[in-house]
């Protein structure tokens, strides 16, 4: 289909502002909220607020064989994680069937539509005589100018479409777009059991909730043409469209799963990454302010416009996104990544959290956040903490424990055994002494001290361990290290 449409890459027409402004998410339930559609909304939210008007999220619930609850709460879910948050009740597709009907009603009563009794072989006869002459297959009903029908046998409604002449959309990000009214063909609105059809339905309800802007994915751009046809018929107001190209794989392929086509659930559980983080990489999916990267969604809302929303699908890049979620774990609020990251912890540990240790997470964030790009990272790097009797010591850390000159760290410890305050003062002072003493640079003795405290080579600094550790552990465990490797 996409050759029948002739873009004109020039063409842009001026954005309608103001504070009438309408925009929805119509999502199907028939799966996660993925990635792609989490985008979806964002620009529509972005542009809604931008302009002082209102976001609605209208759920097209109308395939019953493949929309769920479950999806449903997913997507439900994902927005509120997403903090898109819309205005009013939530509107249920199918709920309104009766209402679509009665448009097609209104539709058959002004000549707009027509009854079709073509039956499935006669379809199929034009389908197969398409083919064979190579011709895309348009169906051309006889039914369209015949009166004689019996409306008591099974038929579908079909929109009486324009034949004639062509339909240019002006789009916000398209460019102005043109079919030839010749290419579209007289489609159903009412299947034969009575149920409106998607494109009715979509026309109907964007009519009733006054949608002003419809930002969707350029998989629609198709449809547009075909719901044109029909708001014109009915005499309705067209909205602006605008048709934001898909999301590829970082390898320029359809998005999939390996290149990240998941719910924003797995971003969130599976992946770790903060939902400010999320927004911001996917403002900067598809959409541009100069090289501006890292933008709060304050500026989001005062910057965000369809004129800088790119022509070409863009490409999703992990990095990138890892490198804003580092960006926004340094920013965050450490009770509140404490909280985050404390079932991760949990689960790595096999056991719950005591409050004192929760507390302890939230004191170690401050020194943790800056080393990680993901929650999981975090949660790894908070885990010396919570580990004991015997701490598990990783390879590295065990060949700097081999390496490490006889008795550097049982003289350490004596030195911080006899402190009398566990103060960053303190410890400063009695490590430099003991690097003096034993001729050896700090950084010499931290990597012991490290692999004895942590099991690590890798965490946040030395102060910082024996400071979170405190003085108990911190002594027990440079204790348990005195004779490393023991019986090698
Ligand atoms: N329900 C459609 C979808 O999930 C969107 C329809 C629209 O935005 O017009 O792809």
């Amino acid at each position: 289909m996409a050759t029948d449409i002739e873009t004109d890459m020039t063409a842009k027409t001026p954005e309608a502002t103001g504070a009438d402004v309408v925009t929805r998410f119509a999502p199907s339930p028939t799966g996660f909220l993925h990635i792609g559609g989490a985008r979806t909304a964002l620009f529509n939210w972005l542009f809604a607020r931008h302009h002082g008007g209102k976001f609605l999220l209208r759920i097209e619930d109308t395939d019953r064989a493949r929309s769920t609850d479950a999806a449903i709460d997913a997507i439900i879910d994902g927005m509120q994680w997403l903090d898109l948050d819309w205005d009013g009740e939530t509107v249920f597709q199918f709920a309104r069937a009766d209402r679509h009907a009665a448009v097609a009603a209104e539709l058959l009563a002004k000549g707009e539509a027509y009854r079709c009794y073509l039956t499935q072989d006669e379809l199929a006869a034009m389908r197969a005589e398409a083919q064979e002459k190579r011709l895309p297959f348009r169906v051309r009903s006889p039914w369209r100018d015949r009166s004689d029908g019996d409306p008591s046998i099974p038929h579908v409604v079909r929109l009486r479409a324009p034949q004639e002449g062509a339909v240019t959309i002006a789009d916000k990000v398209q460019g102005e777009v043109t079919v030839q009214n010749a290419e579209l063909d007289d489609f159903v609105l009412l299947r034969s059991d009575g149920t409106p059809t998607y494109m009715l339905s979509v026309v109907v309800d964007d009519n009733d909730m006054g949608v002003t802007h419809v930002i969707r994915g350029d998989d629609h751009l198709n449809n547009a043409f075909r719901q044109l046809a029909l708001i014109r018929a009915m005499g309705w107001r067209e909205p602006t469209y605008a048709h934001v190209p898909l999301i590829h794989g970082a390898d320029g392929a359809k998005l999939s799963k390996r290149h990240g086509a998941l719910g924003v659930d797995a971003y969130r559980d599976e992946m770790g990454y903060l939902p400010e983080a999320v927004n911001n990489y996917l403002l900067r999916l598809g959409w541009g302010h100069g090289d501006d990267e890292i933008i709060s969604r304050e500026q989001a809302t005062e910057w965000f416009d369809l004129a800088h929303v790119g022509r070409s699908p863009s490409r999703f890049d992990f990095k990138k996104l890892e490198n804003l979620n580092g960006h926004y774990l340094r920013e965050a609020d450490d009770a509140r990544l404490a909280a985050l990251v404390a079932p991760r912890v949990e689960k790595l540990a096999g056991r719950a959290l005591t409050d004192a240790e929760r507390a302890t997470l939230t004191r170690a964030m401050e020194s943790l956040k800056p080393r990680a790009k993901t929650l999981d990272e975090v949660a790894d790097g908070a885990m010396f903490l919570f580990q004991g009797d015997p701490l598990p010591v990783d390879e590295k850390a065990a060949e700097v424990l081999k390496a490490a000159p006889e008795g550097l760290l049982a003289a350490v410890t004596q030195r911080l055994r006899g402190l009398d305050q566990w103060t960053i003062e303190e410890l400063d002072a009695a490590v430099r002494a003991e690097a003096e003493a034993a001729e050896l640079g700090l950084g010499k003795l931290a990597g012991p001290l490290r692999a004895a405290l942590t099991g690590r080579t890798v965490s946040p600094g030395i102060f910082d361990v024996l400071l979170l550790l405190g003085r108990d552990v911190s002594l027990a465990r440079l204790d348990a290290v005195q004779h490393y490797p023991a019986g090698a």
